[in-house]
């Protein structure tokens, strides 16, 4: 070969191997807004519960070290998923909200890892992450999450009389992004902060990233295909169905077309 024949090295070089990881699923919610007497993790979603498709999917992740699920104290379906019998898939006693759940998890995985191990926390209610976006998350600044651009007007609401709402104030739409997960930090930085934001000002922690923020961390938002919606009312469970079936059809087998921040 000669030096005309070789390709750019930014073409050439071989893409640095994605090292492992592991991922922590919160599945101990009950899943109020979706108004069924079954926590919405076990929902049926086409052929099987609505977990069993998070795990399948997260198990197809590259280079998955482990994946620790926080189930409720009294989950009895859990064990019985075929994916729960895969060795990497560990569960442990989830708390009574979402962040306590996350941290029951990190303290299992402490106890066992070292802090700079590499963490992504993935809601038990979001089954159709593209892979693609999971691999340019790892690729992402140390402190990442998966974001939604926001695609509608934003308005900031001012509450009043009789539970309605008027408009305060319309937000810069090109500021606002929507919060998904995977939520990515380091073990020992996620749970000290964690922790220290539930001692603090607990209602100010509604994601991982949140408690990063508190601590003074700008973690980097990266965009995320329209698929990672969070399964939270019941049209959605008919909206992931027919996601699910069209990305199995024949036609779409293959690599992802959607592009992130755009419709399907
Ligand atoms: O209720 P929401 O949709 O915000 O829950 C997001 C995720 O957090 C779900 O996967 C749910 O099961 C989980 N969760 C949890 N422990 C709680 C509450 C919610 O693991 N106490």
């Amino acid at each position: 070969m000669t030096a005309s024949d070789a390709q750019p090295p930014e073409i050439n070089a071989p893409k640095p191997a994605t090292a492992p990881y592991w991922v922590i699923v919160p599945a101990a919610g009950a899943g109020k807004r979706m108004g069924t007497a079954q926590p919405k993790q076990y929902l049926p979603l086409a052929d099987k519960p609505l977990i069993a498709h998070t795990l399948q999917n997260i198990l197809g992740w590259p280079n998955v070290a482990g994946i620790i699920v926080a189930i409720a104290a009294d989950d009895r379906q859990f064990q019985s998923l075929a994916e729960a019998a895969d060795p990497r898939v560990h569960t442990v006693t989830g708390g009574s909200e979402r962040a306590d759940s996350v941290l029951a998890a990190l303290d299992f995985l402490s106890a066992q890892q070292p802090p700079e191990t590499t963490v992504l926390v993935h809601d038990a209610a979001r089954p159709l992450v593209e892979h693609g976006d999971i691999v340019r998350l790892l690729e992402a600044a140390p402190m990442a999450l998966l974001a939604q651009p926001a695609s509608d007007t934003v308005k900031q609401a001012e509450p009043v009389a009789g539970g309605q709402s008027l408009v305060r104030q319309t937000l810069p739409r090109s500021e606002i992004w929507l919060a998904q997960t995977p939520q990515k930090a380091p073990l020992g930085r996620l749970r000290d902060c964690l922790a220290r934001g539930l001692k603090e000002n607990p209602a100010a922690i509604t994601d991982e990233a949140s408690a990063l923020e508190l601590a003074g961390h700008h973690p980097q938002l990266v965009p995320a295909c329209r698929s990672n919606f969070k399964v939270t009312h019941p049209a959605d469970l008919i909206l992931a169905e027919a996601l699910l079936r069209h990305r199995n059809s024949p036609a779409q087998q293959g690599p992802s077309q959607s592009q992130p921040g755009t419709d399907e």
